[in-house]
């Protein structure tokens, strides 16, 4: 549509509303005109805004933009909020994991989630899966064991803010250390991706005859008459004792990996740094062993707002950690819809669509966007705006030079500047 036609259309709907006695409704959306007319705020008559049928008046208060949306919303958007919050627990002894996939989250097609916890020597049992699994610690600390395709093993320990990046297909294991034990939240590249079904060693051996076991292994098939026959999938382990121990034990001919599986995200200076927050980067560029995750973990200060954009490579999936916050989307159509989410909360933006992510608290917000790519990328509006000749944005926008000229230059990424 050009900007004379759509003009023209909000003259022609601003004239009927005011036949239909509403024009007072248009009158409070300065700026974004409530087109088609469906916020909250067209509703006059007494009776239109009453929910008189069942409500968990403890629920719908976590969800003000639901309840409220801005006048500016259009909806017709699939559902971008999940969380783990009402995500189900699988309980053992050491520990439990429960998980967002796309079975759940419909528009969440190339990321799944696991938020896990280990306890003091809980094991994550030896195992494989198909896709790349990303993590990020988010209380206490770890180990990790992998091996990689010509043989050269890595055993690790991560704490609070580190992440891991096992490849597809490279067989791992994780334990909880010390006396808080671990807290993580793993990212799977697929949707459809889950953590109760992996390839595990005990389910391999259990379901191998035990004469190709012998062959195998080189010993008596009785060796094996007490493995489990059911998976351990997360078991109460012993202390696997000091790192330098277990490091020297699996010590091979073939060397380390030739790029660490760890990488110390919370500990990275910051790629960029405003009065309104600061954002830090871990892709393929920095943590090389990523090769199909970025990541960017965001802090937010109390009034500030991570910019309009976009990410023109691949889908965000974001994970809340601290804080609270408003997204909106905005798509083709055109539509936008508004989002609130609380720690544990995910959202999801598919590719190239517009968003903005708002601090709501008074605390700082902090979440992860994560990516299926080997790089992050992202279009600001602010950027491309400030670098488009100016008389052309004036002429969209009907806006001054002088307004024009206070854009924020150079992709702050969070405001204020
Ligand atoms: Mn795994
Ligand atoms: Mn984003």
């Amino acid at each position: 549509m050009t900007d004379l036609s759509r003009r023209k259309m909000l003259v022609g709907a601003a004239a009927s509303a005011a036949t239909l006695g509403v024009a007072a409704a248009r009158a409070a959306s300065f700026g974004n005109p409530d087109s088609p007319p469906e916020g909250r705020i067209n509703g006059k008559s007494p009776t239109s805004l009453d929910e008189p049928g069942p409500q968990n008046p403890v629920l719908a208060s976590q969800f003000p933009s639901f309840q409220d949306p801005p006048a500016t919303d259009v909806n017709g958007m699939p559902l971008f909020w999940a969380s783990f919050n009402n995500a189900h627990k699988r309980f053992q002894n050491g520990g439990w994991a429960r998980e967002v996939t796309q079975d759940d989250f419909a528009i969440s097609q190339d990321i799944s989630g696991v938020n896990m916890r280990l306890a003091t020597n809980g094991v994550r049992e030896l195992h494989w899966h198909q896709q790349a699994e990303w993590a990020i610690m988010l209380d206490g600390k770890c180990r990790i064991t992998i091996i990689d395709e010509q043989g050269r093993p890595q055993v690790a320990d991560v704490k609070t803010g580190d992440l891991w990046y096992f490849p597809p297909g490279l067989p791992h294991s994780l334990q909880g250390l010390g006396a808080s034990g671990a807290e993580f939240l793993i990212a799977f590249d697929s949707g459809k991706a889950t953590e109760f079904n992996t390839l595990q060693l005990t389910d391999w051996i259990a379901h191998t005859p035990p004469d190709v076991l012998a062959a195998n292994f080189g010993v008596p098939a009785e060796a094996f008459k007490n493995t489990p026959l059911d998976n351990l999938w997360i078991f109460q382990g012993e202390d696997p004792g000091p790192l330098a121990a277990a490091q020297r034990a699996v010590r091979s001919p073939k060397g380390e990996p030739a790029h660490p599986f760890i990488f110390s995200l919370g500990d990275l200076p910051p790629a960029r740094q405003t009065r309104g927050g600061f954002v830090q980067i871990a892709d393929s560029r920095n943590f090389n062993a990523s090769a199909n995750v970025a990541a960017a973990l965001v802090t937010v200060k109390p009034g500030g707002l991570r910019e309009l954009h976009w990410h023109p490579n691949a889908d965000e999936w974001q994970y809340y950690i601290k804080g609270s916050a408003r997204m909106t989307v905005f798509d083709t159509g055109p539509r936008a819809q508004t989002a609130d989410f609380r720690p544990g909360d995910v959202g999801y933006v598919k590719k190239s669509l517009g968003h903005y992510v708002q601090n709501t608290g008074d605390t700082d917000l902090v979440f992860l966007e994560l990516f299926k790519s080997d790089r992050f990328a992202e279009v600001s509006l602010s950027d491309w705006l400030t670098r488009s000749p100016p008389q052309l944005v004036m002429e969209h926008l009907n806006i001054t030079a002088e307004t024009l000229a206070q854009f924020p230059r150079d992709r702050p990424d969070i405001l204020p500047v």
